[in-house]
């Protein structure tokens, strides 16, 4: 008889980038080819963009409701982004993770250093860096939501969020999109097999041994 799936702890994958590099397309590929993972819907206080839906891609909350959430320790983690609040509820992560299957956060990297100092052992970081200026630049236009100071903005921005490489436990830089998706699930597959991730093991290998 074939022994059962061995138990498992849950991993937290964090991916982060600066915006333009491709990561809601990743993170989006990765939902769809992997069914062990939930993404992790943050909260902001940010207005939603023409087509973001309420619930799904964000919980658009007011200021006054984000700083109630912080204040009731209801958040992981947060950060202000921008002129905006991001933060993570607390509740559906643990929710998830005590189920053994993995959730998916697309945080900056505020959110990361936070769980990394509270959550280290399930933790999984991947920085995803653009292939080149240029391409950036173009990524970042190429929305064409956002004004023209936004973008500038943004070049900005990820100038700085990208000094915080060294941080991260994988990197991937996105020259195409089907190859970091590939390997993405290549560090998650590697990742749930640690070995003090696989709660179930010690029994998996006393029955093995005959005892
Ligand atoms: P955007 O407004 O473009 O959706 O996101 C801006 C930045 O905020 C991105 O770098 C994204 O990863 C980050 N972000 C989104 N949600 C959260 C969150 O819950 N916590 C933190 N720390 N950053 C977040």
């Amino acid at each position: 008889m074939t022994e059962p799936a061995i138990r498992r702890r849950g991993l937290m994958l964090v991916l982060s980038s600066p915006s333009g590099a491709g990561k809601t397309t990743i993170s989006r590929m990765l939902l769809a080819r992997d069914t062990g993972i939930t993404m992790s819907v943050s909260v902001t206080t940010r207005p939603p963009r023409p087509g973001e839906v309420d619930g799904r891609d964000y919980q658009f909350i007011s200021v006054e409701q984000f700083h109630g959430l912080a204040a009731g320790d209801e958040l992981l983690e947060h950060a202000r982004v921008f002129d905006n609040y991001y933060g993570t509820p607390r509740r559906p992560v643990e929710e998830v993770l005590a189920q053994g299957r993995d959730v998916l956060f697309d945080i900056d990297w505020q959110g990361t250093q936070q769980l990394a100092q509270n959550a280290r052992a399930d933790l999984v970081s991947v920085f995803i860096l653009p292939p080149s200026v240029e391409e950036l630049e173009r990524r970042l236009r190429a929305r064409n939501q956002d004004s023209e100071e936004v973008v500038r903005k943004r070049m900005d921005k990820a100038a700085d969020e990208m000094s915080h490489w060294r941080e991260y436990d994988y990197i991937v830089v996105n020259r195409d999109v089907e190859e970091s998706v590939a390997s993405v699930l290549a560090i998650l597959a590697a990742e749930r097999l640690r070995r003090d991730r696989q709660a179930g093991l010690p029994e998996l290998v006393q029955r093995l041994r005959g005892d």
